[in-house]
């Protein structure tokens, strides 16, 4: 059986790579697991404008390869490899890979991130990828002269928004209340620019199409008290995709658009099934919980947690690369406790013996 790793990173995006760059310096040789999405969120980013140091804006790609090469000239390796299933009580801890095969460590850091969240219209997961995408900046140069519809109210929803109407002949945001979340300047943006509208307090109940007409259309559910999905039952979006009435008793307007693309920009889920076998803790929406206060530490030794899977504040590519930094330094620091306490344990075995 292989040595364990001093450290496995596992998740490539901002955190795992800062946590890559610093456990490299201390001659840690980390190991990064690359999970089904490299790089993770900031590939899908077009300009990030307010991350420090750069007065023009940066691409997100650029930050991520950048990182990546900063972490590989320290000694960081990257290997791809998604871990289904982790042992941390042990010692070394165990990942179990989905190519069947595991890796051993003494510590590991958790910078898995967190994934584009679907919204549940009816219809969505046979026709994701074929004109129904959660990523603008990928698929939107495929919708030139299309209608769109943008799903969300927050920054994410109107950065889309502003990517798509460079392309589409219209873009309109659905959002399930009167009121956006999404920051001011963001908002402003999209409210100012002439090819993007809203539909406020309206839903997404099922999106009209195959794979080969790609998306056609759309069934709207509209209230004026917001959120009319909660007034309908379960089955009311397979009957609009059917074709059927939704719910003439229900007191909700519905209608039908036709639209030749749908973005999803309604937030992100924790990536964390993986450790739901484990005692890290996890709360309601599935972000690890750390101890309190700045720190990573999961309350399982040797285990640390950066970025979007323990964030559900800031969020922010500058904030993930900073906990990533915070894991790098907790890891080290518990590594040489590790050892110390080997030490002071060997010792104290010898003089017994003497
Ligand atoms: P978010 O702020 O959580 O917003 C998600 C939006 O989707 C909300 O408006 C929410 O509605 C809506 N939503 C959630 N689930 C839904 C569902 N099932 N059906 C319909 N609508 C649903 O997420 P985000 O926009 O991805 O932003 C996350 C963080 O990243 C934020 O801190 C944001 O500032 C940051 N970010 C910044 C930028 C930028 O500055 N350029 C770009 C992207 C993201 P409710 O409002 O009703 O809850």
């Amino acid at each position: 059986m292989s040595k364990p790793h001093e450290v496995v990173i596992v998740g490539s995006g901002i955190a795992g790579l800062s946590a890559a760059v610093y456990t490299a310096r201390a001659d840690l040789e980390p190991l990064v697991l690359e999970g089904p999405e490299p790089g993770g969120q900031l590939t899908l980013t077009t300009d990030v404008e307010n991350y420090l140091g750069f007065p023009d804006g940066v691409g997100g790609m650029e930050l991520i390869q950048h990182g990546k090469e900063q972490a590989k000239r320290f000694g960081a390796t990257f290997e791809h490899g998604t871990v289904e299933a982790a042992s941390v009580e042990g010692e070394p801890m165990e990942l179990q890979l989905s190519n069947g095969e595991s890796l051993r460590t003494h510590a590991l850091i958790v910078a898995t991130g967190a994934s584009a969240r679907w919204v549940g219209a009816a219809n969505e997961d046979d026709l994701m990828g074929y004109g129904l995408s959660t990523c603008a900046t990928c698929d939107g140069a495929f919708h030139r002269g299309d209608d769109v519809l943008v799903i969300g109210g927050g920054d994410s929803a109107m950065e889309e928004a502003l990517f798509l109407a460079k392309f589409a002949d219209s873009v309109t945001i659905v959002h399930r209340r009167d009121e956006l979340r999404a920051s001011d300047i963001m908002a402003r943006r999209a409210r100012e620019h002439e090819k993007i509208g809203f539909r406020w307090n309206a839903e997404l109940l099922a999106i009209h199409g195959s794979e080969e007409t790609g998306v056609t259309g759309a069934t709207l559910v509209s209230h004026p008290d917001g959120h009319p999905r909660e007034k309908l039952d379960d089955n009311a979006g397979e009957r609009a995709a059917a074709g059927d009435p939704v719910d003439p008793a229900a007191d909700v307007d519905v209608d039908r658009v036709d639209v030749g693309g749908i973005f999803y920009g309604v937030g992100h889920v924790p990536n964390t099934a993986f450790l739901a076998d484990t005692p890290i803790s996890l709360d309601e929406d599935g972000y690890i919980e750390t101890t309190g206060g700045m720190t990573t530490e999961t309350g399982v030794p040797g285990v640390f947690a950066a970025g979007d899977v323990m964030d559900p504040n800031y969020r922010q590519a500058i904030t993930a690369a900073g906990t990533g930094s915070m894991a790098a330094l907790d890891t080290e620091a518990w590594l040489e406790s590790r050892a110390a306490a080997e030490t002071d344990r060997q010792v104290a075995t010898a003089e017994a013996d003497d």
